[in-house]
């Protein structure tokens, strides 16, 4: 029926104030737009795809797409406690991992709380945080990484969730295990720390992570992980988080009931099985890392030193005028004003002949495109 009833002040101002996520450029658009088929780099996909395996189990399943997926993802869970030596109750499914990082700030931060973070991080901890009237609360980047100190000295009576991505997005810098196991004796055992873990198995770094010992150990943790890097299905939307008892729970009854479907879930537990895709997703990926790092540092840019599928660089360009004119030359980039980050761009390694088109792009653009900024 219609109304005359204004809708205006409905929706609350912290939801208002909001900004949408704006994804990297999808190619069919860029292809529409300009006329050439361009290489993507701007979303740290696996270029390499998703494994054959993972595909053959999908294919599988699709005639029973009538079917509601099991809610509970039995088999996924019951493989990934096996393969991660926990209990099952210690994991909850997502639709893709970003989603898990929503429902927590859900139940962990009433609105006047406050989240803790980095400043030049993944932007969907900020986004779920506002989106339940939490404050954000960040400290600089040192170096590119997360200043563990200077968070640890921030935490006060009002935060309620801590947030880490490890290795960070954009930056692609990690913490070490020790580092943050002298963290967490700072921080009261009552506020929810979550490690965002999507990179993890690009790190060859022998004191990475103890993340999931931390679960094991009863702390109230929520360690995720996502299927989107190098299972290589990041269109197919399958994420979990391993935790305490309590925060899965807690998970599980906020999610909708069927967040993830059943083409995921034959897809991720016949990905974990193909470790030849990921070895050799791994051995790519740092080779075209160690080509990529070199060939910028030599076309003289600052470059982070990355240890995921992605780099963080600076040209001394305007980044969106950077990613415009590299577009023009088939080469889709991230620029990072959107994660607090107005001097970076983000290229992800892709397969070989991608980075050799990337890396004359960027000669192109050092050469054509006039330094706008100190580096
Ligand atoms: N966490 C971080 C730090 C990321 O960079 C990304 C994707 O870019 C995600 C999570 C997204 O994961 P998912 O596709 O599982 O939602």
């Amino acid at each position: 029926m219609a109304t005359n009833k204004s809708a205006q002040g409905l929706v609350p101002p912290y939801i208002e104030s909001l900004h949408a996520y704006v994804p990297g450029k999808p190619i069919e658009e860029v292809e529409r737009e300009l006329g050439l088929t361009p290489v993507k780099l701007a979303s740290n996909e696996n270029p390499f795809g998703p494994s054959p395996k993972a595909v053959q189990a999908m294919k599988e399943r699709l005639g029973e797409s009538h079917r509601y997926p099991d809610a509970g993802g039995f088999y996924l869970r019951r493989k990934l406690a096996g393969h991660h030596e926990v209990e099952m109750d210690n994991i909850v499914l997502g639709c893709g991992s970003t989603e898990l990082i929503q429902l927590a700030c859900r139940i962990y931060c009433r609105p006047g709380d406050a989240g803790l973070t980095s400043e030049g991080t993944f932007v969907v901890f900020q986004m779920s945080l506002q989106a339940v009237g939490g404050d954000l609360v960040t400290v600089p980047l040192k170096e590119f990484a997360f200043d563990l100190d200077a968070i640890a000295a921030a935490v006060n009576g009002n935060v309620c969730v801590l947030y880490f991505a490890n290795p960070n997005n954009p930056t692609g810098t990690m913490f070490t295990a020790s580092d943050f196991d002298r963290f967490l004796q700072r921080v009261p055992e009552d506020v929810l720390v979550i490690l965002d873990e999507a990179y993890c198995d690009y790190v060859e770094a022998e004191d990475y992570s103890r993340s999931l010992d931390y679960v094991r150990e009863g702390r109230y943790v929520l360690v995720l992980r996502t299927f989107s890097k190098i299972y290589g299905l990041a269109g197919i939307r399958i994420g979990y988080g391993v935790g305490h008892p309590e925060v899965i729970s807690a998970l599980n009854k906020v999610r909708s009931p069927f967040n993830f479907s059943g083409l995921a879930l034959a897809a991720a537990e016949a990905a974990l099985d193909d470790i030849e895709h990921v070895q050799q997703s791994l051995q790519r990926n740092r080779e075209g890392r160690t080509f990529l790092q070199k060939q910028f540092a030599d076309l003289g840019f600052t470059v982070a030193p990355s240890c995921a599928n992605f780099l963080y660089l600076e040209s001394g360009h305007d980044p969106r005028a950077a990613q415009e004119f590299l577009l023009r030359q088939g080469v889709i980039v991230r620029p990072l004003g959107f994660m607090g980050m107005p001097r970076g761009l983000r290229i992800t390694v892709g397969a070989e002949e991608e980075n050799q088109k990337a890396v004359e792009a960027f000669r192109l653009l050092k050469d054509e495109l006039p330094v706008t900024a100190g580096k």
